[in-house]
C-alpha cells in the first residue's frame, strides 16, 4: 500500500485528465509523487458523469492528449465526439499503458492541506491518513462538484432520484416510468432524447432554455482522421492559435462586415457542421452584440422550424445574447419536443411549488417514480473551497476567496505557497477546449518546479501585485465581451452564496503568450524562497 512512507516530493488531488498527465509528468522528472482520488476510479468527469448520452462536444481528434505520439497515432476514435465511455476507456488505456494505476490512492478523499510555514511542507489529511509533501497540486476539476438545488420537499421524494454528475454505473431503467428532469444545460440536453425513448412520460423542467447546435455526430471520418495524424503535432498547435482552442474552427470574417444573405448561409453551414464552433464561426459573434443577435436569431428561427408546437417553441428560446450561457452541442434535443410524452414546464411562469414522495408540484401537480437533478456544478471554485486548504498564518483558501477568486495566471495562489491548480480561475480553463488547456498547465508546472531544483530554489509564490493586476486584466477582456451581462455559472450567479465574479480568461492565444513572456522572464509575479 502506497503511502506508509508519507513524505513525498508532490502530492497530487484527482485523477482525470489533469492528475494523470500531471503524475505521469513529474515521476518521469524523477521525483516521488503521490495521487489521491476519491473515486474508487480515475477518468473524472468522464468517470462521474455516466448518464445516458454522455459525450464531448469537441471533437476527439482534439479532445485527446498530444503528450505522446505514438499514443495518438495508435488511438482510434471510433465517432466525431466520443461517448462518455470512449472517453473513459482511453483514460483508461492511457493509464494502462504508462502504468500509472498501481501508484494512485483511491477511495481517498483530501480533506485539508495545511502549509506548514517552519519547513515550507504541506500536511495533506485524507479520509484515511496524513501525508507530508513539498509541493501540492490540485487536479481536482472545474466542474466536479454537482450543485444541488434547494428544493422544498426534495428529502422527502422516495422515488429514485439521481443526479447526472454522480450517475450510478448500473444502467437505470426508464421503461414505462414517469421521469422528471430539472435543469437544461448541456448535460440534461444530452440527457433528454437518449431516455425520451423509453420512458412513459418525460417532465421537463426548464428555468432558463439555452442554445444548442447540433452535433452531427457520427462515425469517425477515416480520411480527416488520416489527415489530422499525418500532420498531428502541427494541428496541435492550431489549438494554441484559436480563441477558444478549439483548432478545426476558426473563422475570421465579421458579420458586421458582411451581407446578410451571405451570413445566412454562411451560418446554415456552420450549424450543419461546427456543432460549438458555431460560436466562433464569426470572429465578431462573442464581442459584438449586434453580430451576436444576428446568430442567437438564426437559432431561435432554427428551433421554431424544428419543434411543431408554438408555444413549446417559444419557451425553448432564449433571449440572451447566444454564448453567454455555454453554448451546447446535441443529438436531436429540440425534436425531442415533437413526441407526445415529452412535456415542457416552463418555470419561469411556475416555479417548482414543493417535492412530495411521489411528485412535483408546479403549475400542476406532475405524479413520477423518478427524479433527475441536472442542476450543473459549483464551478471552477467548488473542488478548492469545499475542503480547507489553510496556506500562510492559516489561511483558509475559502475565505481568502470570498469576495470573489483570485489567481495568478490560474496556477498559483498568493499565501499559497508551493500549491499550483490546474485550469483554476484566471485561465481558459472552461471556455476553451480543456485538453490542451490541461497539458499547457501541466507542462509548465513540471518546468517550473525542474526550474526551481536546477536553481536551488524551494518555495514559490505570486505575488499579491501580480494577481491583483492579472485578475484585473481577465476582467478588463472579459468586459469587451458578451460573456459578463448573462447569468452564468462562469460569474458564479449559479449558486446563491456565491461571490459574483468572473474567472475564466478568454483567448487563449493571448493567455499562452502572457504565459510564455513571464516564463521566460524568471517567472516574472512569483517570488522565490521568500522568508517566512
Ligand atoms: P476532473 O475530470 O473533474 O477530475 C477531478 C478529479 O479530482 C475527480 O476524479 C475527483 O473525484 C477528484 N477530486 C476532487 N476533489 C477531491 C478531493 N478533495 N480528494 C480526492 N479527489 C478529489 N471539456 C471539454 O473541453 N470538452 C468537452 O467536451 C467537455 N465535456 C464535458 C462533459 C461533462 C459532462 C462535464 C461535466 C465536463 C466536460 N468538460 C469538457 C470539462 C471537463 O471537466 C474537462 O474537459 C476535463 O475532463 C477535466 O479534467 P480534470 O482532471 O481537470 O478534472
Ligand atoms: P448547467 O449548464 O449549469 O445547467 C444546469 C441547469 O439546471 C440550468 O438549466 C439551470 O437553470 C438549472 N437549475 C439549477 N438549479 C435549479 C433550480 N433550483 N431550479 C430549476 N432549475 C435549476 O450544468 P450542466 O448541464 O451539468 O453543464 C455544466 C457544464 O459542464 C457545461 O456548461 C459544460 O461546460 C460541461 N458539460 C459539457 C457537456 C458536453 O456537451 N460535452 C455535457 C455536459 C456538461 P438556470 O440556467 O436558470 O440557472
Amino acid at each position: 500500500m502506497i503511502g506508509k512512507d508519507s513524505k513525498y516530493d508532490v502530492v497530487i488531488v484527482g485523477a482525470g485528465v489533469s492528475g494523470l498527465f500531471m503524475f505521469h509528468k513529474l515521476r518521469n522528472m524523477g521525483l516521488s509523487v503521490l495521487v489521491i482520488e476519491k473515486s474508487d476510479e480515475l477518468g473524472g468527469t468522464w468517470n462521474w458523469n455516466r448518464y445516458p448520452g454522455a459525450r464531448c462536444d469537441i471533437p476527439s481528434l482534439e479532445y485527446s492528449y498530444q503528450f505522446d505520439e505514438d499514443l495518438q497515432q495508435e488511438w482510434n476514435w471510433s465517432e466525431k465526439y466520443s461517448a462518455g465511455p470512449e472517453i473513459l476507456e482511453y483514460l483508461n488505456h492511457v493509464a494502462d499503458r504508462f502504468d500509472l494505476k498501481k501508484d494512485i490512492n483511491f477511495e481517498e478523499e483530501v480533506v485539508e492541506a495545511k502549509f506548514n510555514e517552519a519547513n515550507s511542507q504541506w500536511s495533506i489529511k485524507t479520509s484515511k491518513q496524513e501525508y507530508q509533501t513539498k509541493f501540492c497540486i490540485f487536479a481536482t476539476g472545474c466542474l466536479s462538484v454537482p450543485n444541488k438545488p434547494e428544493i422544498e420537499g426534495l428529502e422527502s421524494f422516495e422515488g429514485e432520484l439521481l443526479h447526472t454528475a454522480t450517475w450510478p454505473r448500473d444502467e437505470v431503467d426508464f421503461t414505462g416510468k414517469n421521469v422528471a428532469i430539472i435543469g437544461t444545460g448541456s448535460s440534461s440536453i444530452q440527457t433528454i432524447p437518449e431516455i425520451a425513448k423509453d420512458v412513459n412520460n418525460l417532465y421537463v423542467f426548464q428555468r432558463t432554455p439555452n442554445y444548442s447546435i447540433p452535433s452531427n455526430n457520427g462515425p469517425m471520418d477515416t480520411e480527416t482522421e488520416a489527415k489530422v495524424k499525418e500532420r498531428y503535432a502541427e494541428f496541435r498547435k492550431e489549438n494554441y492559435l484559436n480563441g477558444f482552442g478549439i483548432a478545426s474552427d476558426s473563422g475570421e470574417a465579421l458579420i458586421s462586415e458582411s451581407d446578410l444573405e451571405e451570413v445566412n448561409s454562411q451560418l446554415e453551414e456552420n450549424w450543419k457542421k461546427s456543432g460549438l464552433g458555431f460560436f466562433g464561426g464569426y470572429g465578431d459573434i462573442p464581442v459584438d452584440v449586434d453580430a451576436n443577435e444576428v446568430a442567437a436569431n438564426f437559432v431561435r428561427n432554427k428551433i421554431k422550424e424544428t419543434v411543431n408546437d408554438p408555444e413549446t417553441a417559444k419557451k425553448l428560446c432564449p433571449e440572451y445574447h447566444i454564448g453567454g450561457k455555454r453554448l451546447c452541442v446535441d443529438t436531436g434535443y429540440f425534436e425531442t419536443f415533437n413526441r407526445d410524452n415529452v412535456h415542457l414546464i416552463d418555470l419561469h411562469a411556475t416555479p417548482i411549488e414543493k417535492v412530495h414522495s411521489n411528485a412535483i408540484e408546479a403549475d400542476e401537480t406532475y405524479e413520477i417514480d423518478t427524479l433527475i437533478l441536472a442542476t450543473g456544478f459549483d464551478a471552477m471554485t467548488g473542488a478548492l473551497t469545499s475542503l480547507d486548504i489553510l496556506g500562510r498564518n492559516e489561511i483558509n483558501l475559502r475565505d481568502q476567496w470570498k469576495e470573489g477568486a483570485k489567481s495568478y495566471l490560474g496556477l498559483g495562489v498568493r499565501n499559497f505557497p508551493n500549491l499550483f491548480t490546474i485550469t483554476g480561475p484566471g485561465s481558459p480553463s472552461v471556455l476553451s477546449n480543456m485538453m490542451p488547456s490541461i497539458e499547457q498547465h501541466v507542462n509548465w508546472i513540471a518546468d517550473c518546479i525542474g526550474w526551481m531544483l536546477e536553481n536551488d530554489k524551494s518555495v514559490i509564490e505570486s505575488t499579491k501585485i501580480a494577481e491583483d493586476e492579472w485578475m484585473k486584466l481577465v476582467n478588463e477582456i472579459a468586459d469587451m465581451t458578451i460573456f459578463t451581462s448573462t447569468k452564468s455559472w462562469y460569474n458564479g450567479s449559479n449558486i446563491e452564496d456565491k461571490a459574483k465574479a468572473f474567472l475564466p480568461f478568454i483567448g487563449v492565444p493571448v493567455y499562452t503568450e502572457k504565459l510564455e513572456e513571464i516564463t521566460a522572464d524568471d517567472y516574472q509575479g512569483f517570488i522565490f524562497d521568500k522568508s517566512n
